[in-house]
């Protein structure tokens, strides 16, 4: 069985502009028959870190806020803290960044929350029952919301080949912990040469897991259950993440997240991709690459399997644009999240997915 994804490309008349046609991929897509009047929506989406500007204009956002107005829901936008320190990994923060990013009340017309509330804490521990995990944390406000709007900004990924609606899903609806769950099997480390023996980080730690000893800081593995919150409280950066999965391991472990982000949402989900400004990598990190193809186009579909097909397929069917990083696969057909990200096999994530029935890479792409 095939699925639909709908396409609409960047070209603009005097008759229908590009916000216009923004409008009407919704529609043709079926937003009327996920969103209910009086529903909560979250439009989940990335704001970008502070310094980063591929991130979906939230001029584009406000125009998926006015369709969900127009049906008499609330929409809200939303995205859960991130793992490592940065400008995003608690509410304040978090919702700095998005407003000096442009999301504010006045440009999006809809309020922001954070998913997994101050400091990521705030979750939901969801059965999925699967290889990887039989349980998924996933931000609070992502599963209390009536309707869930993926809004991803479609790019190249370091650890997944491509970012799409899956990654927007599996890893950025994960609380702090999930995250940390998909990362790696492992406590956090402490680096001891970075490590001052301050003891900040001692009574942040919720399991008692962390002490001094001789000087310098150290996790009790039997104790520590993985929440990664000390990772963020020491101001010298010396508890870090240790990075243990296998990148096909990575990639199992985000689609089965995925599937308990989507668990309690059965008709009740779209997703939208903006191939556009299609950066290098990740919107975590406080830089943009110049773009490696043109701006494509938008494309939305209820299967987010397919979505991210059509999103790959999409791009490599691009020849790349002169200047950017890409020395390699830069020709119509050829493949540039492998010439990019060489030793990540991304298509393993869609295949995965496919087999823990997400969705199917068999698609029809419409344009609209
Ligand atoms: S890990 Fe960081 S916060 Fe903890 S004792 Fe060492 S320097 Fe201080
Ligand atoms: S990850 Fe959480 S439980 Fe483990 S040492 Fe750090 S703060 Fe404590």
């Amino acid at each position: 069985m095939k699925s639909t994804v709908y396409f609409i490309d960047m070209r603009a008349t005097f008759r229908e502009n590009f916000q216009a046609k923004l409008g009407r991929l919704l529609e043709t897509a079926g937003i009327s028959n996920v969103v209910n009047k009086r529903d909560l929506v979250a439009i989940k989406l990335h704001f970008g870190e502070l310094g980063n500007t591929a991130f979906i204009r939230p001029v584009h956002i406000r125009k998926i806020v006015e369709r969900i107005k127009n049906l008499e829901a609330i929409p809200f936008l939303t995205d859960a803290n991130t793992l490592y320190s940065g400008t995003r990994s608690d509410a304040p923060n978090h919702l700095t960044t998005a407003l000096c990013n442009g999301f504010s009340y006045s440009v999006v017309d809809a309020p922001l929350v954070i998913a997994d509330g101050l400091r990521g804490r705030s979750e939901t521990a969801v059965d999925i029952n699967l290889t990887r995990f039989k349980t998924a944390h996933i931000a609070n406000e992502i599963v209390n919301a009536d309707v869930l709007v993926s809004v991803a900004h479609f790019k190249g990924h370091e650890l997944a080949g491509f970012g799409g609606t899956i990654k927007n899903l599996g890893m950025g609806c994960a609380s702090r912990k999930g995250k940390l769950a998909q990362h790696s099997t492992l406590s956090p480390k402490v680096v001891r040469k970075k490590c001052k023996g301050c003891g900040d980080c001692v009574p942040r730690c919720s399991q008692k897991a962390l002490s001094v000893i001789d000087k310098k800081a150290r996790i009790d593995p039997e104790k520590c259950i993985g929440c990664g919150e000390c990772i963020l409280f020491c101001p010298n950066g010396a508890i870090q993440i240790q990075w243990n999965q296998s990148i096909p391991v990575f990639l199992e472990n985000m689609v089965e997240y995925t599937r308990g982000v989507l668990k309690n949402k059965q008709g009740k989900t779209l997703f939208v991709n903006f191939i556009t400004n299609v950066s290098p990598a990740c919107d975590c990190f406080p830089l943009n690459d110049a773009p490696i193809v043109r701006d494509i186009g938008v494309v939305a579909s209820t299967d987010p399997v397919a979505i991210d097909q059509a999103s790959v397929d999409l791009v490599n069917q691009e020849s790349v644009l002169p200047g950017c990083c890409l020395k390699t696969n830069t020709g119509p057909g050829e493949d540039k999240f492998k010439s990019l990200y060489p030793k990540v096999d991304w298509p393993h994530q869609l295949i995965y997915a496919e087999k823990i029935q997400l969705g199917t890479r068999n698609y029809d792409l419409i344009k609209i």
